[in-house]
């Protein structure tokens, strides 16, 4: 029986002194299987790390024949080595060739070891190499063996990251998902093509400093730095203490449960305790964590490690003080930002000239740093699971948010066609720009007023840029969504002057806060409801809580005092409600005359419509209105029964279907009856298929995403209106699921610019 193991302090130490000294790597990594086998009294140690193709090759040996080193090879998933590379997990054999899936290598000699132990070697979530110690005889190795040889195993991933292997052999493929090209189908968050270098939101720590020169000392580090990190947490939820009904706040009592959680403390102490500084206890636990979560098939159990890997790399950040994000100026000329998830005001502070393009693993359409994307006109993409474990920063990358596509490291024909996609899209865009100043009528001179939709300051200069009339919709929420509490009066009047100042005299529509759904505030605390889209939200809110409502009809008028303002007000569901919001404006021009405050010069109201129950009040709702407005990304949702952010739905009802189609073509007929403008503020108006057939069935005004402007002003001054009713009229009768088809063919058949 070999004597027992002299414990991984004294080989971290011996270690430390090879690595310090000058050497060729390959005699390094000699040294260092000699000194593992000696110390964990094993005949055999081994050394596998991963090259191009998912082979792992014998780099170094003690005890197996050496004509087999980088000869001997093994795919992941074959033999005990591919296994622990495949599975990211350890080993732990007394009879190993009774294993099925032993595989004998004839060149090493292996026959005459029974016992073998291996673990794999890590890096940032993914398995590079393997490490293996074998004995003769039938043995059972301790935990504490495991454990001693694990944390080798994290000194060798050092090694092998370091990139001195290359020396050692040619084409190294070290940690080979950091080096392969990638190519993926996300969700599209924001149009647009950019190619760039990868800029990580939250920048990786690099721990260099591995070996522990006094362990009391690194005790004592690592405890002090967990003291910290529970401040900050617990810090964290203090002050998001009306979020306690939202999802953000489960994760942040995660985050504060794995702070607090004595087991996961136990084990970065242990850690220390092998030898290893405090930061790289913590990395080596995350190694741990990340193989489980590889593992795991339960989602919400991956997202809760998840969470436990962020907990961790603010521990590493504590402990070595590296900063928590990526420089905000200091950035390459075409940076790609990468990030877990932003907030939209993070964005907001990249220096704009240089962010190309940004992808988030977690942030879906709906996010508000999607939307602040969009209104940068940044190419984004969202969803991208697992991405950042692919990524190193400075690494070529290419973001297709038209497609939601990203090219990881594409190679060059890629690059190539890429960067013609990018001149092509550049041309288009500059073809946009010249029809700014050329009016949107149809060959046969039927005008249609295109606008564009805003919600953030930054959106102004597209107003300008795309030549729009006005603004049709301003989504005023946004500025209470991205506040950390409720906007007080003076700074609602401060943003919405800004917003006049910059519109410089073109009409904006003010929306009244549209919250709840899928929009919610993270100060404001609302109830769980079983069908939130349906819930109360909206103005449903506001008439409840008309203290709300009337604080920020009173900014409007304020911030449009001797100017002209329009209001709408969002989800009416009926004529009562209408008056019911009107009654408040009422009141507050009652309170400010009453004041003797300055009043706009001219006020119009109008409401949105949005909920079907309305398309059978128009006769009694247009007279008292100055204006109606289509919001039919919610009035599509609510006749067809399909909830508009749902994944599984999307496309399995068409806008342009008869049944929408005509509804919306008796709102623009009741509009032109009664002589009120009737508008349209959904995304469908940005699409030119879609905007054709509202302009075929009579909509004379439109309002969209800045990027439509160009592309809907060329689809209609190619277009003949008329033409194109007759064409639609009868369709619009039939049975057929989607007039898509049918409009797509008039298009190409009479020449529509789409
Ligand atoms: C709509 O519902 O079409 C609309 C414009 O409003 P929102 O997308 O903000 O709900
Ligand atoms: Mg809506």
């Amino acid at each position: 029986m070999p004597s027992p193991a002299l414990g991984p302090r004294v080989l971290l130490r011996r270690l430390r002194e090879v690595m310090a000294e000058p050497e060729i790597a390959q005699a390094r990594l000699d040294r260092i299987v000699m000194l593992i086998a000696a110390n964990m009294v094993a005949e055999v140690c081994s050394i596998y790390v991963m090259r191009a193709g998912e082979v792992l090759e014998l780099f170094a040996t003690e005890g197996l024949k050496s004509e087999a080193v980088h000869k001997s090879q093994l795919k992941v998933g074959e033999g005990l080595v591919g296994l622990i590379a495949e599975q990211a997990i350890g080993l732990n054999l007394a009879d190993a060739q009774h294993h099925p899936k032993f595989k004998y290598l004839p060149e090493t000699g292996e026959e005459i070891y029974q016992s073998f132990l291996g673990v794999p070697i890590m890096r940032g979530g993914s398995v590079i190499g393997v490490l293996v110690v074998q004995n003769r005889t039938q043995r059972h190795y301790t935990e504490e063996e495991e454990e001693a040889l694990q944390t080798t195993a994290m000194v060798l991933a050092e090694i092998i990251a370091s990139g001195e292997l290359k020396e050692v052999a040619r084409e190294v493929a070290i940690d080979v998902a950091h080096m392969r090209s990638h190519n993926f189908r996300f969700e599209s968050l924001a149009e647009g093509i950019a190619l760039g270098e990868v800029v990580l939101h939250e920048p990786r720590v690099e721990i260099h400093n591995l070996i522990a020169e006094s362990i009391p000392k690194e005790l004592k580090r690592l405890g002090e730095g967990i003291e910290q990190l529970q401040q900050q947490v617990d810090e964290l939820l203090d002050g998001s203490d009306a979020m306690r009904a939202t999802d953000y706040s489960d994760v942040l009592e995660t985050i504060r449960m794995f702070a607090h959680d004595k087991g996961w403390v136990n084990r970065l102490r242990e850690a220390v305790q092998t030898g290893l500084t405090a930061e790289a206890a913590v990395e080596r636990v995350q190694n741990d964590n990340r193989a489980r979560m590889m593992r795991m098939q339960d989602e919400y159990l991956r997202e809760r490690m998840h969470d436990l890997d962020d907990l961790s790399n603010r521990l590493l950040r504590i402990l070595t003080g590296a900063a928590a994000t990526a420089s905000r100026t200091d950035l390459p000329q075409h940076a790609i930002v990468v990030a877990r998830n932003m907030g939209p005001a993070e964005l907001l502070d990249y220096d704009r000239s240089k962010v190309r393009g940004v992808i988030l693993e977690e942030g879906g359409k709906t996010s508000h740093v999607a939307i602040v994307a969009r209104a940068l006109g940044i190419p984004a993409i969202g969803l991208a699971h697992g991405l950042i474990d692919l990524v190193d920063p400075g690494h070529e990358i290419i973001v297709d948010g038209g497609t939601g596509e990203v090219f990881v490291r594409p190679n060059q024909d890629l690059q190539k066609a890429y960067a013609e996609k990018v001149r092509f899209y550049a041309r288009k865009q500059a073809q946009y720009a010249a029809l700014r100043e050329l009016p949107a009528v149809t060959k046969d001179g039927v005008e249609v007023e295109l606008n564009i939709n805003a919600g953030l300051i930054v959106d102004l200069p597209h107003l300008h840029d795309s030549g729009a009339a006005g603004v049709g919709l301003y989504r005023t929420e946004l500025q209470f969504m991205m506040a950390q509490r409720f906007p007080r009066l003076s700074s609602q009047i401060r943003h919405y002057s800004q917003i006049l100042e910059q519109a410089k005299g073109k009409p904006v529509v003010f929306r009244t806060l549209d919250i709840g759904a899928d929009k919610t505030l993270p100060y404001l605390r609302q109830p769980r409801e079983e069908n939130p889209a349906l819930g109360w939200r909206s103005i449903r809110m506001a008439l409840d809580r008309p203290a709300l409502l009337r604080l920020q009809v009173r900014a409007m008028l304020m911030a449009g005092a001797g100017q002209e303002i329009r209001i709408m007000f969002p989800m009416i569901a009926d004529v009562d409600e209408y008056l019911q919001a009107k009654a408040a404006v009422d009141s507050e021009i009652a309170y400010l005359n009453k004041r003797k405050h300055k009043l706009p010069k001219l006020l119009k109201l109008g409401v949105m419509i949005e909920i079907p129950s309305l398309i059978w009040q128009l006769d009694n709702l247009l007279p008292l209105v100055d204006f109606a407005s289509i919001g039919s990304n919610d009035l599509v949702q609510f006749l067809f029964a399909s909830d508009r952010g749902n994944p599984k739905l999307a496309g399995r009802y068409d806008p342009l279907s008869p049944s929408a189609l005509s509804a919306m073509r008796m709102i623009v007929e009741k509009g032109r009856q009664h002589g009120k403008k009737v508008t349209l503020c959904g995304e469908l108006g940005g699409r030119p298929l879609e905007a054709m057939g509202l302009v075929g069935i009579g909509m004379s005004s439109m309002s969209m995403v800045p990027s439509g402007v160009g592309p809907v002003k060329a689809m209609i001054r190619s277009l003949d209106q008329k033409k194109l009713w007759s064409f639609m009229e009868p369709l619009l009768r039939s049975p057929t699921h989607s007039l898509r088809g049918d409009l797509l063919e008039f298009a190409n058949r009479h020449g529509v610019v789409l």
